[in-house]
């Protein structure tokens, strides 16, 4: 017999998937599980910024199993820092290190992230469903969904990106991410904007400490860790604003 299509969301833990969950149990919508891959730096940190990492381990997946939501969690095997170290193959570069993942062509998105879940998706019954957190007011994002397929359940309870934001507030499921960013990703993202990096020098140096030994590393492809600047650039950059302030 044909298993029956089964009703997915896919959650990253950031305001618009959780308000997607809160949404279908609020409303009754068929859910038979939430899905969330997480993306790893090597075999033991996690690629989510701490304080979101936290709150989905500490916070939000229990809540949601309370709820009844069944959370899967995928995880590549391949990690940021093995993507990192891998050597080119063949052409010009061969045998150099690959270094940091490029801006707009993210090796990272494409082996951590999308490879486990399109994996996943496919041992799914055909015809399943997929949630996708997507405000009603991002008209461009809406128009990309594949009909009936992939569904919107902020657009179908005309939930804006502000009300999704609200409505997680309230049920206590805002990620503590968003009081220094307004988007999610990883903490080694070369997309990262100036004050999530600075969110990391203050509050990770670690992590910060573990970028700078990957700099550090000769033979790679490329020095740069973002279109413009070195990962020791930024840290000078820092290391230069922390004198100034304190002289
Ligand atoms: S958040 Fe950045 S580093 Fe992480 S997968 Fe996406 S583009 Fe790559």
């Amino acid at each position: 017999m044909m298993e029956a299509p089964k009703f997915v969301a896919s959650c990253s833990f950031g305001k618009d998937s959780l308000a997607t969950l809160l949404l279908a149990k609020e409303h009754g919508e068929p859910l038979d599980e939430a899905v969330y891959c997480e993306v790893m730096f090597d075999k033991d940190i996690s690629g989510e910024v701490p304080e979101h990492r936290d709150f989905i381990y500490g916070r939000a997946i229990p809540v949601l199993e309370s709820m009844g939501v069944k959370i899967v969690v995928l995880r590549s095997k391949k990690t940021y820092v093995e993507l990192f170290t891998g050597r080119v193959t063949k052409g010009p570069k061969k045998g150099m290190i690959r270094s940091f993942p490029i801006c707009g062509r993210c090796a990272v998105q494409r082996d951590c992230k999308i490879r486990p879940l399109q994996r996943y998706q496919k041992t799914l019954p055909p015809g399943t469903v997929q949630y996708i957190g997507i405000a009603q007011d991002e008209k461009e994002r809406l128009l990309r969904l594949k009909g009936g397929r992939q569904v919107s359940l902020l657009e179908k309870y005309g939930y804006t990106e502000q009300a999704a934001r609200e409505l997680c507030e309230a049920a206590g499921l805002l990620s503590p991410v968003y009081a220094f960013t307004d988007r999610g990703g990883c903490w080694f993202c070369p997309n990262a904007k100036r004050k999530e990096l600075r969110h990391l020098y203050d509050h990770h140096p670690d992590l910060w400490a573990r970028m700078l030994e990957l700099q550090a590393m000769p033979g790679k492809v490329s020095e740069k860790f973002n279109r413009s600047q070195r990962f020791s650039d930024i840290d000078a950059m820092f290391r230069k604003e922390d004198a100034a302030q304190a002289a």
